[in-house]
């Protein structure tokens, strides 16, 4: 898995900044239809220029949580400042937002141009200044030569687009974007979610996205929360979330991960040994953990943190497991092994296909050995 954006300068993550103001400030925000709680609790600091994604399973609350951002639903309960405004009661027109729907919600007897002019023409502007402004939201998503073009001339990525440039054209602070890129295809969501954070590099606007694809959240993402039965369970950048998953569900959610259960069997402020079990072997982690002695808790391994041989290492102890290889799944660039431990546990292990026909091809039932790097094991204790 990937990061798609740049690496940012430091002065560009405002997160750690303790005098960065936040753009958009949610305060215990809770939700409830009825007896259920759709948000529960959620407390977020969002930034100026970031594009946020909010990442979580079917019914874990994002949409409810952006659509309260957009003044369609009130808050039960907390607080949602916006540019240091508190929205209790301010409707969604008079908001400093748009939101950018699923469906894109175009109108089928507009042309493309009408369609993004719409909001323009209904707010009264000038006819001049319509048309420029139309004209350069064209040029921004590399439609000026579909202008004359209905909604049904269009592929499924230029109608995006053009939802895009709608959403855009009244140059709002902050727009919001639920699933903008679930009706394409894989190929075109992966060009236009570049497109999506080209625009959105350009123009400085802030964006929240909702998105249950991990790798959207991965590649798009200043910052993603993860959601999870109406709360937000982490916040991170995406290599922070994905390397320093805080939690069982955040790691297990976000890519493929192997679980070791184990219990704490020697440990200083800089090491930890865990026995465990499942593993065949004690795991060894170069840092300490907030956890009391003999403490049972999960050693999360990532399958492409662990190599794979059939030879046994030279010195078999820590952080090395063997088993018998139980499947492969060939991917093109990489090959991903499943092996079955002795304590009968299945790890999985990715392996970069570097060589063609490579000589030390592993095969069906052999025995193989595992080890891992002391830094690549994640300590869960929830
Ligand atoms: P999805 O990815 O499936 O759209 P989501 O995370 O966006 O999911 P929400 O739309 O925020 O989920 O819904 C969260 C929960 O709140 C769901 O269980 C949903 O059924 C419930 N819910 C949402 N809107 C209402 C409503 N108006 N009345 C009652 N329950 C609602």
């Amino acid at each position: 898995m990937q990061e798609g954006r740049k690496p940012e300068p430091a002065v560009v993550e405002p997160w750690k900044d303790p005098g960065a103001v936040p753009y958009i400030r949610i305060q215990e925000v809770t939700k409830k239809f009825g007896d259920f709680t759709a948000v529960n609790n959620v407390s977020l600091n969002v930034y100026k220029q970031e594009l946020f994604c909010l990442l979580g399973g079917s019914g874990c609350g994002k949409s409810t949580l952006l659509r309260m951002l957009a003044g369609f639903e009130e808050p039960t309960s907390g607080k949602i400042f916006i540019d240091g405004q508190d929205m209790a009661g301010i409707p969604p027109y008079s908001r400093p937002v748009n939101m950018m729907f699923q469906s894109y919600a175009l109108f089928p007897h507009m042309t493309v141009q009408d369609n993004i002019a719409f909001g323009l023409k209904q707010d009264h502007k000038p006819k001049r200044e319509i048309l420029d402004r139309v004209a350069s939201m064209l040029e921004l998503v590399k439609l000026s030569s579909f202008a004359k073009r209905k909604p049904h001339q269009l592929s499924g990525g230029q109608r995006q687009r053009v939802a895009l440039a709608r959403s855009l054209v009244k140059e709002p602070k902050l727009l919001l974007l639920d699933e903008p890129l679930g009706a394409l295809d894989r190929k075109l969501r992966e060009s236009t979610q570049f497109e999506l954070m080209n625009i959105q590099d350009k123009l400085g606007v802030t964006f929240m996205v909702v998105t249950h694809d991990q790798e959207e959240a991965m590649t798009l993402a200043s910052r993603i929360g993860v959601m999870n039965l109406g709360q937000i369970v982490q916040v991170g950048t995406p290599s922070e979330i994905y390397e320093f998953p805080t939690s069982r569900f955040v790691a297990d959610f976000i890519g493929t991960v192997n679980m070791f259960e184990g219990r704490i069997i020697d440990e200083d402020n800089d090491y930890v040994r865990i026995a465990s079990e499942e593993a065949g072997c004690t795991i060894f982690i170069n840092h300490g953990v907030a956890a009391p002695p003999n403490a049972h808790l999960c050693v999360a391994v990532r399958p492409e943190k662990i190599t794979i041989t059939h030879e046994p290492p030279v010195q078999i102890g820590e952080n090395c497991a063997h088993g018998i290889i139980d499947g492969i799944a060939y991917m093109g660039d990489m090959s991903v092994f499943n092996v079955k431990l002795d304590s009968g546990k299945m790890v999985k292990v990715t392996r970069p296909n570097l060589i063609r026909h490579a000589e030390d091809a592993i095969t069906w039932d052999q025995r193989v050995w595992l080890q891992w790097d002391p830094a690549s094991g994640v300590v869960l204790t929830t």
